[in-house]
C-alpha cells in the first residue's frame, strides 16, 4: 500500500465535494450522485460505509482510481457502464459493451405488460423479450410471474452472453433460454402449435440521422445496433408488427416501447399488421407515451 501524506491526502468526504465540484463544472446531470458511486466503486465501499468511513484519508493508490474514474466520467462515459451494472426493476443488472444500459421508462413496459395480463399471472405463460440486451425486460417480467417462461432474442451473442449471466445471478436461467437472431425470426410461433402469451420489446427506434444529435452518453456508449432504427426510426416497428401474428397465441400480447413522438407511427403499423390495440398507451414518469399494448384480432 502506498505511504498515505496526512498532510495533504484528502479525506473520503473532501474527495466526494471535489469530484462533484468538477462534474457540476462540467455540466453533468446529476454530480453529487454521481461522485458518490464512482469514489464508492473505487474503494469498494457501499453508501453506508461511505458515510461511516467520510473522515479517513485516501491513499495514493485510491486517489489514483478515483481520478481515472473520473476521467473517464468527464469523458462523459454513464456511471452505469463505468462500474458495469445498472438496476432495473429493482434487479441489479450486469452490462457488457453489447448491451444498452436499462432506461428508467422501460419499467413502463413492464408495468404495462403486467397490468394486461391481469389476473393471468399465476399461470404458466410463455413470454418472448425480442432485442433483450442485458435481459432487463424478460427478467424483469420473470421475477414477477412465477410460474412463466421466456426467451430473449438479440443481434449480439455477447449480449445474449451477459443476460444469460443476469439470469443466473438472478436466479431466473431455469425460466430462461435465449436466441441469437433478428427479433423474433428464429422463434417457433403459433403455427409450429405454441405461440406466446406475451411478446415485448425495446427495439432500437433512434432515426440513424438523429444519432449524432443524441447526448454523448447514448451517442458514444451505448452500442449503435440497439439505438439505430433506420432513416426513420421504425424499421424495427415494422419487423416485429409484421412477425407478430406468427409469433403470438390467439390471446397473445405484444408489448412495445416507443420513442418519444412514434405513438402514431406505430399505432398505424400494428393496425396494419392487424394487431388490435389492447387498453391505454401508458406514458412513463415524464409523461411520454411510452408502452403500447396490441393483441391479435380476428
Ligand atoms: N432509450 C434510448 C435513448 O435514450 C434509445 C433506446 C432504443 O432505441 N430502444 O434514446
Amino acid at each position: 500500500m502506498a505511504a498515505i501524506d496526512t498532510d495533504t491526502a484528502l479525506s473520503i468526504a473532501a474527495a466526494r465535494r471535489r469530484l462533484a465540484r468538477q462534474f457540476s463544472h462540467a455540466g453533468l446531470g446529476t454530480p453529487d450522485l454521481d461522485a458518490r458511486i464512482l469514489v464508492g466503486h473505487a474503494l469498494s465501499l457501499d453508501h453506508a460505509a461511505l458515510a461511516a468511513q467520510a473522515d479517513r484519508r485516501l491513499t495514493d493508490e485510491e486517489a489514483d482510481t478515483i481520478a481515472v474514474l473520473a476521467r473517464r466520467r468527464l469523458d462523459r462515459e454513464p456511471v452505469a457502464r463505468i462500474v458495469g451494472a445498472k438496476e432495473f426493476w429493482g434487479l441489479p443488472l450486469a452490462l457488457n459493451a453489447d448491451t444498452l444500459v436499462p432506461r428508467p421508462e422501460t419499467e413502463t413496459v413492464v408495468e404495462t405488460a403486467l397490468a394486461a395480463l391481469g389476473d393471468t399471472r399465476g399461470r404458466a405463460l410463455r413470454i418472448a423479450d425480442l432485442d433483450t440486451g442485458s435481459g432487463a425486460l424478460l427478467l424483469a417480467l420473470l421475477s414477477e410471474l412465477p410460474a412463466a417462461h421466456g426467451v430473449g432474442t438479440d443481434i449480439s451473442v455477447a449480449a445474449l452472453a451477459c443476460a444469460r449471466a443476469n439470469a443466473s445471478a438472478l436466479g431466473l436461467a431455469g425460466r430462461a433460454s435465449f436466441v441469437a437472431c433478428d427479433h423474433g425470426a428464429a422463434l417457433g410461433g403459433a403455427a409450429l402449435g405454441g405461440g406466446f402469451d406475451l411478446v415485448v420489446a425495446n427495439p432500437p427506434y433512434v432515426a440513424s440521422g438523429d444519432i449524432a444529435g443524441l447526448q454523448p452518453e447514448v451517442r458514444d456508449f451505448d452500442p449503435r445496433k440497439a439505438l439505430d432504427g433506420g432513416r426513420d426510426g421504425l424499421a424495427a416497428y415494422r419487423a416485429i408488427a409484421g412477425d407478430a401474428r406468427r409469433l403470438l397465441a390467439p390471446h397473445g400480447l405484444l408489448v412495445l416501447e416507443l420513442g418519444a413522438g412514434q405513438l402514431d407511427a406505430v399505432r398505424s403499423l400494428t393496425a396494419a399488421a392487424r394487431l388490435a390495440p389492447a387498453g391505454a398507451c401508458r406514458n412513463d414518469l415524464a409523461g411520454v407515451p411510452r408502452a403500447l399494448a396490441v393483441t391479435v384480432s380476428t
